[in-house]
């Protein structure tokens, strides 16, 4: 028997989310799509209005009796999120439905040290509401982060950071939410990036898959039986440090010759720098080996045979239906992805590798920290694995590319 109040708040729940991912709607509409009852349907929405999540959008639907449609509220059904890498950090706001707008995107160079991070994503969100932090709670309802490195769930605190070593023993959620006067919710950048796939990418409806993101360091979350898995402490699924060479280079990590120092965008980065002579970021990285105006041709191929062994050993491991790749040089280039795939199928068993797709991840780690807080905000409001269920949420557009 389930009580009557937390009922209320599953139907909350059920007609919130079909808005989320339908847009407006008449109430006969969510009659028809949620089974609910009319009288239900209208006390869901009335509780919701009343608490600034839907407002009466002034369309209206049908011929006759028309409907007024019921939308997201503009003001007040918003989130913030910020995304920290090594290099760079981006920090904008979302409509609950997820939708990012581009002009709601800032962007700045990571700081130096961890107070001047601090102080640069309270600056860069309260810009949002004319530079009043007091005020931010009137307008979001949360903030999502996506961090790098080891993050332990029980201690609430990045543990290491081995590409942004500021992050290290620091609670970064608890912090920003101290700050601002908001829910504030941490995302692994790896799982950060498996859950923004599965809310709003190509991987909607999968319960079995892996993303393994190649980028800066080289992470992996893995969807497991329609879970994510988390392992004891939040810190399941760092494949990018165990070691593929014995006398390799010192890893962020203390380690030497970590997986994620030569399978990565960073190490090609390294390498090509190397070849070039001068220090050049991915995108002169990628553009130099399209000029030939040096012979990259080993260069990349040792890039592309590390980036094998990692996908071969993900695939061995956990067996996922769909293994999405995520990496700005094998974004650049179908070729490379390619013969990525081509030498990941030489070096993983069979009949795992047949029984695996691999593809390009569609989305980035700002749909992941903007899902992490509305699926935070969603479990908060009522108890429900719903929110993960196939076509639960509209497919976002990920412009960006962090
Ligand atoms: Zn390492």
């Amino acid at each position: 028997m389930v009580a009557p109040e937390l009922l209320s708040k599953i139907n909350e729940r059920r007609v919130l989310e079909f808005i989320q991912a339908s847009g407006p709607s008449s109430r006969a509409a969510m009659v028809r799509a949620c089974g609910m009852s009319a009288p239900t349907v209208s006390k869901a929405v009335a509780s919701l209005v009343r608490r600034g999540f839907l407002e009466e959008s002034g369309l209206s639907e049908g011929f006759g009796r028309p409907g007024k449609l019921l939308q997201l509220s503009e003001q007040t059904a918003n989130v913030l999120w910020v995304v920290v890498d090594a290099g760079m950090c981006w920090a904008g706001s979302a409509r609950l439905d997820g939708e990012v707008s581009e002009e709601n995107v800032r962007s700045f160079s990571t700081p130096e040290t961890y107070a001047e991070l601090l102080s640069a994503i309270e600056q860069h969100l309260s810009d949002f509401v004319g530079g009043e932090v007091s005020t931010l709670g009137s307008r979001f309802r949360g903030v999502g982060v996506s961090v790098p490195g080891l993050l332990n769930s029980r201690l609430d605190r990045t543990v290491i950071s081995p590409n942004l070593h500021l992050l290290d023993d620091q609670s970064l959620a608890s912090e920003l939410s101290r700050r601002l006067g908001l829910r504030c919710v941490a995302l692994q950048e790896s799982h950060a990036l498996c859950v923004g796939e599965r809310m709003y990418g190509a991987a909607r409806g999968m319960d079995d898959f892996a993303m393994l993101d190649v980028s800066t360091g080289l992470g992996l979350g893995i969807f497991s039986g329609g879970r994510l898995l988390t392992g004891n402490s939040g810190m399941a699924g760092e494949i990018g440090h165990i070691t593929v060479e014995r006398a390799g280079i010192r890893c962020g990590c203390g380690n030497r010759g970590c997986l994620e120092t030569v399978a990565t965008d960073s190490a090609f980065v390294r390498e090509m720098s190397h070849l070039l002579g001068k220090s050049v970021g991915i995108n002169e990285a990628i553009h130099a080996i399209r000029s030939g105006r040096v012979d990259s041709a080993a260069v990349v191929e040792r890039t592309v045979d590390y980036m094998a062994i990692a996908v071969a050993a993900v695939i061995n491991v956990f067996n996922p239906s769909t293994l999405f790749l995520h990496g700005k040089l094998l974004a650049s280039d179908q070729a490379i992805f390619d013969r990525v795939l081509a030498e990941a199928g030489r070096r993983t068993l069979k009949p795992s590798f047949a029984d695996c797709r691999i593809l390009q991840s569609q989305g980035n780690k700002r749909l992941g920290a903007v899902a992490g807080i509305i699926g935070n905000l969603a479990d908060e409001m009522a108890p429900s694995m719903a929110w993960f269920e196939p076509g639960g949420a509209k497919t976002i557009s990920a412009p960006g590319g962090e």
